[in-house]
């Protein structure tokens, strides 16, 4: 394959969704900065976002009571300093985006002053959640990618897939191997320090909210390049996707703010059933509520629940959640006059590279942040509309960081042929190859959906071990081979395993993950699981260690 010489920038980031585009604002002002983004630089989570983004601005709440709800949802592994700092810069940085352009729903109060229209989602125990109608994701990442693109130190790169990050003789991360998709060239990128926000996994399981783009690739190249990994086994299913309906393999969020405003949660048949399961019913947090609906499915035999919004206003929907009650209507659903039928999907991931308060990994010149980066926020459960938050304030704290690095002293790369943490030669891609990697991806989402998805056991997570295993044999066809669709499939298995690995460590029940063999919560137990290279991922169970 053909290979261009190596470009340098000041900055590299990684992704252009909130903690990308967010640090390539800030980081801008101490020097040059290039973002790489694998697609059209609008296609990420962030872009998706309905709910909102967390943060204590009402007069009644604080960054105290924040930070109560915040380390409540995380069941005793939230870090406690981590969730402060998050609670306490977030105010100000949701006020930052605001008068950047970004444009939150507002109105004016009685006083004439203008403030924040602030919705409530399950967990928190105020009125918190700032947004944009209900495309708040939206709002952000087109008012964020305004701002990067006034700024003259900011070059961003479409089209560009990250296939492996750089290191030199000293193990420091030096950049990153890129392939320019329009050339079909690996170009090397040097910084003097580089960012992953390159979001999270959810097409490792077969429903998922999440677009395309989320196949785990900056988890995947980070631990391959050696940085601790951890609590991977936390996945959040979203409760209410829409069913029978996919937009371009992802299933249509509906938002959790829809329960919030009083739509109730049904059988088939009718019958309410959240009261059985949690005194909150149908506001009951997000794991209990994905827990009942994919209880009652089983027992039931059915493939979907309801969501019954019908006694609610209709204008009030039509106001409050325009997106969701327009896309419905387009699948044939008047949601102010029939419930929406709704499955568990897929959602979020609270693990991944492990970073400090600076957003700094365990690589030196690497940075993490957003739905990549574990920073001890959620701890075993995320509380709704606060990832935004955290990928807001980490990227912050990461630009306020890397304005102090002196550059990098030159100095040999680790792989001298390809520059890569692993050596990266790669064969030109062929059908049979893409057509292996199609059949791999497939299965490997079956097998995340049925045996590490929302009720695990051991047996299912031994299985899921196993299985992946022999995909892995497979992967070997397709492994080096330079297609994207190729690449991802190969980020993909390993955060799958990733994911598994941690599961079977973790024998107890403890906020996302909920193991049937293991009921409760157990505190030898409570702490995070890590992987490092040192410590792989194949190795057995350990209770106590
Ligand atoms: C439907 C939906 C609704 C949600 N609602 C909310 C909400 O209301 N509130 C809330 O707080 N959170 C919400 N979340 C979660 C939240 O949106 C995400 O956690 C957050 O946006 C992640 O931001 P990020 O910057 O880390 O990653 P993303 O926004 O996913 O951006 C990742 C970027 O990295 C790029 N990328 C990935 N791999 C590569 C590669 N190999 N090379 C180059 N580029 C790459 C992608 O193309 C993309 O640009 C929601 C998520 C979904 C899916």
């Amino acid at each position: 394959m053909s290979q261009s010489e190596a470009s340098r920038f000041d900055y590299l980031v990684i992704g252009s969704g909130i903690a990308g585009l967010w640090f390539a604002y800030k980081a801008s002002r101490h020097g040059s900065v290039l973002v790489i983004t694998k697609k059209e630089d609008t296609e990420s989570n962030t872009n998706y976002a309905q709910g909102g983004i967390a943060a204590a601005v009402a007069e009644n709440d604080s960054a105290a009571i924040h930070r109560e709800d915040t380390a409540r949802a995380g069941q005793g592994l939230a870090d406690p300093e981590i969730v402060r700092l998050v609670t306490e810069a977030g105010p100000g940085l949701v006020r930052e985006l605001f008068d950047l352009g970004v444009k939150f729903t507002v109105y004016v109060d009685a006083q004439g002053q203008q403030r924040f229209d602030l919705g409530r989602e399950g967990g928190h125990h105020r009125r918190r959640i700032i947004h944009a109608q209900d495309f708040t994701g939206y709002e952000i990442e087109r008012g964020l990618l305004k701002a990067v693109h006034s700024q003259p130190g900011v070059t961003i790169s479409e089209e560009h897939f990250a296939l492996d990050l750089v290191l030199d003789q000293d193990e420091r991360c030096q950049g990153v191997r890129v392939l320019n998709k329009e050339t079909g060239r690996v170009e090397t990128v040097r910084a003097k320090a580089t960012m992953l926000g390159t979001g999270g996994i959810g097409q490792a399981y077969l429903h998922t909210t999440n677009p395309l783009i989320a196949t785990g690739d900056g988890i995947a190249m980070g631990e391959r390049a050696g940085v601790r990994v951890a609590n991977m086994e936390f996945i959040q299913f979203h409760p209410t996707s829409l069913y029978g309906h996919s937009l371009e393999g992802r299933a249509f969020l509906i938002s959790e703010a829809v329960r919030g405003e009083g739509a109730i949660l049904r059988a088939k048949d009718g019958s309410t059933f959240m009261e059985r399961y949690h005194p909150d019913a149908s506001l009951a947090p997000r794991d209990a509520v994905a827990r009942a609906i994919d209880s009652e499915m089983k027992k039931r035999g059915d493939n979907y629940v309801l969501l019954d919004a019908t006694h609610l206003d209709p204008e009030r929907i039509r106001e409050r959640f325009p997106n969701i009650y327009n896309r419905c209507l387009g699948f044939g659903i008047d949601i102010t006059k029939r419930p929406i039928p709704v499955v568990p999907a897929a959602h979020y991931v609270c693990g991944g590279l492990a970073i400090n308060s600076w957003a700094e990994t365990s690589v030196e010149r690497l940075f993490a942040a957003g739905e990549c980066a574990c920073s001890g926020l959620h701890g075993a459960n995320r509380l709704a509309s606060n990832s935004l938050l955290e990928a807001l304030v980490l990227a912050d704290r990461a630009a306020q960081r890397v304005g102090g690095l002196e550059p990098l002293p030159a100095r040999s790369l680790r792989d001298p042929e390809s520059g890569a943490a692993v050596s990266t030669a790669f064969d030109p891609p062929d059908e049979s190859s893409e057509a292996v990697a199609a059949e791999v991806r497939n299965e490997l989402r079956r097998i995340m959906w049925d045996y590490a998805g929302i009720v695990r056991n051991d047996s299912g997570l031994t299985k899921a071990w196993e299985s992946l295993a022999e995909l892995e044999e497979r992967a070997g066809r397709f492994s080096r081979h330079l297609s994207v669709f190729c690449q991802e499939t190969s980020n993909l298995l390993a955060v799958a395993q990733l994911v598994v690995a941690c599961a079977r460590r973790r024998l107890e029940s403890r906020g996302l993950h909920y193991n049937e063999d293991y009921p409760h919560k157990d505190d030898r137990f409570k702490k995070n699981t890590e992987i490092s290279r040192e410590e792989p991922a194949a190795a057995k169970p350990d209770p106590t260690g």
